[in-house]
């Protein structure tokens, strides 16, 4: 079963913007979510940012994952 609260990969809880940035970088219709930790990891970058990301996605307004 799906699980929407935690990441898949080391079971941490899942925030909002945890679950908006994965389907924005990886898949759209995803049901189940990395944590930024090990999103940064598979994506090879930083933490940092992933979270300058979120928050320019956030500011800009134009995405409706971002609200
Ligand atoms: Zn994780």
């Amino acid at each position: 079963m799906a699980d929407y609260n935690n990441c898949f990969d080391c079971g941490a809880k899942l925030l909002d913007d945890d679950r908006a940035i994965y389907k924005k970088l990886v898949y759209r219709g995803a049901d189940e979510f990395l944590c930024i930790d090990c999103l940064a990891q598979q994506l090879s970058c930083t933490r940092e940012e992933i979270e300058r990301l979120i928050k320019y996605y956030r500011e800009s307004g134009m995405c409706t994952l971002f609200r």
